[in-house]
């Protein structure tokens, strides 16, 4: 064979295998629709105003694009005067009464002391005090490097070894930072109409940095905050903006590279990285396909912010949605050269990276879920109510499940890691007298007990492969809980936990069901639970009962719990999350 046509021939097979091994555009559209439909993605960069009107505003446009759990960067100081509650805890208290599960935030340091001598002490003692607020994380901005002046009126360095305090607090608290420094690399280049980010700058005079006289080289920023990160390999940096320099890829590449306590979010810069060869931009999202989180800069004040702003008429909730429709387009589909989702960044034209199912969902929420493990709200999942009572056969396919939005099953119990190959739907009914589950479990091999034993219980049913349920309804007493397993033989368990007496040997007459279709390697499992075994009286419409599901699959060295208890253990009532009662809908 001539050897050129022996390469066309590789060539193909090469190409075919690679789509093959590939997600079609259309398959990841789906799936990323469905976790949008099951508000699943989470933005790492917002700033939203925490008043009410703004809040409210922020969820209905969070709704209608599919966004679960937004970071608000802005959460405040946590100082404040005697006698009053800081910015923070009046943000995140207001924000958790309104909306709860829907919002975390970040803490921001005051530097108002700064020239005192005790500063770093009482900086991290501001840390020290976000994090018993619930601050999920600490956030810095571009102020550090440009604005902030010190008593001799010199710039605030980065890297001054008096924040050093702070940065290794942040890291022993579990509080990831995110931080901004510098900005455009246009932002240094003359100022006049000729820049081609005229359009922003011309609003934000302010914004531009080229005056040698008044602000250091951008480069002198970006390696500033290298030596922090190089400083303290125990803190997880979020380098925002697409680490603060989306026009140069390799740099952000060869630092990511270096630095394993390094991210980089995507806020605001997809119409910078965008520009770049998509296959390029492809290949970087891959490889780090661990450590780039969603995040878009959406904010709201007494005007919406899409990324950027300046002058132009405000934004509207339908340019909202049109603004993040082109986050998806950009992430999920291989167009080209499009007009991208923030105008007054620049005039030109952006082209997609059409990322795979298994890495958009890292980016989505996988990478993000780690990162927040300590302050991500627990989960809620609502209970479709059912007029007709049917008994458990196994069957998924029955049409009352589909009333029914799952809860995933998807994480690692002791740290969120992410199991998507796994990925086991629970979904939740309830009539006037029972409690339903049904469990949809993917599994490479089945690891049971042969032959099952059916006469009398048997103690350590968890040491093979079992769904679970733990359900507490006593709302006084949270550490008392019922716990429920079936293995894939169907053979079962009950017992109650710190009630007194033998657990054991209490019996809820549940029953169970268990198919396994060993072509497409799944079992599922169907239960229903007397709700006269559960508690004294039954639920109404709209009440919640404290809940968490775990499953134990050997084969796979996992342990997945609903909301993860963060230890060895699933025996953490303080993390379980809740089922919510549903009424019929007519
Ligand atoms: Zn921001």
């Amino acid at each position: 064979m001539p050897l050129r046509m022996r390469t066309l021939l590789l060539t193909l097979v090469a190409i075919s295998l690679r789509a093959a091994a590939e997600d079609s555009v259309s398959a990841v559209r789906h799936e990323a629709d469905s976790w949008r439909a099951e508000h699943r993605i989470i933005d790492l960069h917002q700033h939203i105003d925490c008043s009410t009107q703004h809040l409210a505003r922020a969820i209905k446009i969070m709704d209608a694009a599919g966004i679960g759990l937004a970071v608000n960067l802005s959460g405040g100081y946590v100082t404040h005067k005697d006698g009053e509650v800081s910015e923070f805890e009046r943000n995140k208290t207001l924000a958790d009464q309104l909306f709860p599960g829907r919002f975390v935030h970040y803490m921001n340091l005051d530097y108002s002391r700064w020239n005192e001598p005790d500063f770093a002490k009482t900086a991290a003692k501001q840390v020290e005090e976000g994090h018993r607020l619930g601050a999920a994380g600490f956030k810095e901005f571009k102020r550090l490097g440009l604005y902030l002046r010190d008593g001799n009126h010199q710039l605030i360095k980065i890297d001054d070894p008096k924040l050093d305090l702070v940065w290794e607090r942040c890291g022993e608290l579990n509080m990831p930072v995110s931080i901004h420094v510098a900005d455009p690399a246009a932002f240094w280049l003359p100022y006049d109409d000729k820049n081609e980010r005229w359009a922003e700058l011309r609003d934000h005079r302010s914004w531009w940095f080229g005056d040698t006289n008044i602000y250091p080289p951008r480069m002198e920023l970006l390696e500033a905050l290298n030596r922090v990160i190089t400083r303290h390999p125990k803190t997880t940096f979020v380098a925002v903006h697409f680490a603060n320099n989306a026009e140069d890829l390799d740099w952000v590449e060869s630092a990511l590279d270096r630095y394993p306590n390094m991210y980089a979010d995507l806020a605001a810069r997809i119409p910078e990285i965008g520009r770049h060869d998509p296959e390029k931009v492809r290949r970087l999202f891959l490889k780090h396909q661990d450590r780039i989180l969603f995040a878009t800069d959406f904010q709201v004040y007494d005007r919406l912010i899409l990324g950027s702003s300046g002058n132009e008429p405000p934004p509207t909730d339908a340019d909202a949605q049109v603004f993040f429709e082109k986050e998806w387009r950009w992430l999920e589909t291989n167009d080209r050269n499009w007009a991208h989702m923030t105008p007054i960044q620049g005039n030109w034209t952006i082209s997609s990276i059409g990322l795979p199912v298994s890495a958009l969902r890292k980016i989505y929420f996988d990478n993000a879920r780690r990162l927040l493990a300590r302050s991500l709200p627990a989960p809620v999942v609502k209970a479709a109510h059912i007029e007709k009572d049917f008994e458990p056969d196994g069957g998924a396919a029955k049409d009352v499940w589909q009333k029914a939005m799952p809860a995933r099953l998807e994480c690692e119990t002791r740290d969120f890691a992410a199991r998507p190959e796994i990925s086991t739907a629970v979904r939740v009914l309830w009539s006037d007298h029972y409690l339903y589950l049904l469990y949809e479990c993917p599994f490479t091999t089945l690891t049971t007990f042969d032959p099952p034993q059916f006469d009398k219980e048997r103690i350590g049913l968890w040491d093979r492969d079992v769904v679970e349920a733990f359900i507490g309804t006593d709302l006084e007493h949270p550490r008392q809980y019922m716990e429920f397993e079936v293995a894939p033989t169907n053979e079962k368990l009950d017992l109650t936990l710190n009630q007194g007496g033998d657990g054991f040997s209490w019996d809820s007459h549940f029953q169970s069901a268990v198919k396994i279709d060993r072509e497409r390697k799944v079992w599922n499992c169907e239960w229903r639970i007397p709700l006269s075994s559960l508690a004294q009286s039954k639920p109404k419409p709209g009440d919640r009962w404290r809940i968490n599901f775990y499953r134990c699959d050997r084969a796979n060295h996992a342990f997945l719990a609903w909301n993860p208890t963060l230890s060895g253990t699933f025996h953490v009532p303080d993390r379980f999350g809740a089922v919510e009662f549903g009424s019929e809908e007519k």
